[in-house]
């Protein structure tokens, strides 16, 4: 494969079906609703597109949704990563994982399947995920794996709906025999974009848990291996920096973020790894440059039933306007931070779904007003 460009994308995101059994507020999926006519990419189109990606280079593939195991076929494609040299995670709710299903799993050579646990107790999991039941199907799924041998880590979507029992749902993952936990903190994507009065949780209230959960990673507290997963790839992210900034901790970001952690950015780059060092499909064959931006489709740079992937990855405009944007001609608010060059300009998917603008400030930030 012949590149133009001088990177190569280390993680593809391949969202093999949008349509999911859950009902999440937060979901970035916009799944559609089920219609027999929407035709997904089939068997040997996602083989093409694994090879593909293999080819590029890519080394770090995640399967996922929607929910991935509402095609049958999913096993089967599962089986087809198989073949190839990168590795690859499965995401899922697990609430469709059977005996049998965990058996197939399991013989297949998937890294890790990241399951999604919003709450201690099915009140709250049930709540998040919009489906009453849920709770229930997802230990069962957890359990299944568990009994089959499969690696499970857990992820905690953080909203306004599980804010209050973060901890305790930390513990609960911990105690189900989960080793590591991922915090993932809400874009303003998709379903979010549209309930982020009821979902997305306020600066304040975000700083609060922040503060109290560094101490306990600090000393210690939490029995799984906590991390957070923010929306932008700098190693001073806004949204864990800007809160420790403002409250005098900024050194604390170091339990987040490992102090010798390199980016291959340049000086007046955004720290958006979308169509640099990241890649995402969704199940339709559409390129996109992050799974953040699948929802956005104005951010297409093209379709793998139509092109080959080396020609989108080499030519695709909008890869190339990714590429080329500098951080000292972002519009509004970010240009007058002071650490506009330390964060990288927060998160293009987030900055484009609010703002209509890949240019634009990431405008969830509260420190382009502050500073
Ligand atoms: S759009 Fe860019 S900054 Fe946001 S999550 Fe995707 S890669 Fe990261
Ligand atoms: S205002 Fe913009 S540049 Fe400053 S910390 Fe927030 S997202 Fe980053």
């Amino acid at each position: 494969m012949v590149l133009k460009y001088s990177r190569r994308p280390y993680y593809a995101d391949f969202s093999v079906t949008s349509r999911c059994n859950l009902k999440c507020d937060f979901c970035s999926a916009s799944a559609p609703e089920y219609h027999s006519h929407v035709k997904y990419l089939n068997l040997k189109e996602i083989d093409r597109i694994l090879s593909q990606l293999d080819e590029l280079g890519v080394l770090r593939v995640s399967l996922e949704g929607g929910e991935p195991f509402l095609r049958s076929d999913f096993i089967d494609i599962m089986k087809l990563a198989d073949k190839y040299d990168f590795e690859y995670y499965v995401n899922t709710n697990a609430t469709l994982i059977t005996s049998k299903i965990a058996k197939e799993i399991a013989k297949t050579n998937v890294s890790k399947v990241c399951i999604s646990i919003d709450g201690p107790n099915e009140k709250i999991h049930d709540l998040c995920r919009g489906q009453n039941g849920a709770f229930q199907k997802t230990l069962s799924g957890v359990r299944m794996l568990h009994e089959a041998n499969v690696s499970v880590d857990g992820i905690i979507t953080l909203s306004k709906l599980n804010a209050d029992h973060l901890i305790e749902t930390i513990e609960f993952i911990g105690k189900l025999g989960i080793n590591n936990v991922a915090i993932m903190l809400l874009a303003s994507v998709g379903g979010a974009s549209e309930s982020m009065n009821d979902v997305y949780l306020p600066f304040e209230d975000w700083t609060n848990i922040l503060l109290k959960i560094t101490d306990m990673k600090k000393n210690n507290n939490f029995t799984p291996s906590v991390n957070i997963v923010s929306t932008g790839e700098s190693n001073c992210p806004w949204e864990l920096y800007a809160p420790l900034l403002l409250n005098q901790r900024e050194e604390d970001i170091n339990v987040w973020i490992r102090s010798d952690a390199s980016t291959n950015f340049g000086e007046d780059e955004y720290f958006c790894t979308a169509g640099k060092d990241s890649i995402a499909i969704d199940g339709f064959g559409n390129v996109y440059g992050c799974s953040l931006m699948i929802s956005e489709t104005e951010l297409s740079a093209g379709n793998l039933l139509e092109q080959e992937l080396e020609e989108i990855w080499n030519g695709s405009k909008t890869f190339n306007a990714f590429r080329k944007n500098r951080l000292s001609d972002i519009k509004g608010p970010c240009a007058s931070c002071s650490i506009l060059h330390k964060c990288g300009g927060g998160c293009r998917a987030c900055a484009f779904a609010l703002n209509k603008d890949i240019e634009f400030s990431d405008t969830r930030c509260p420190m382009g007003v502050k500073s």
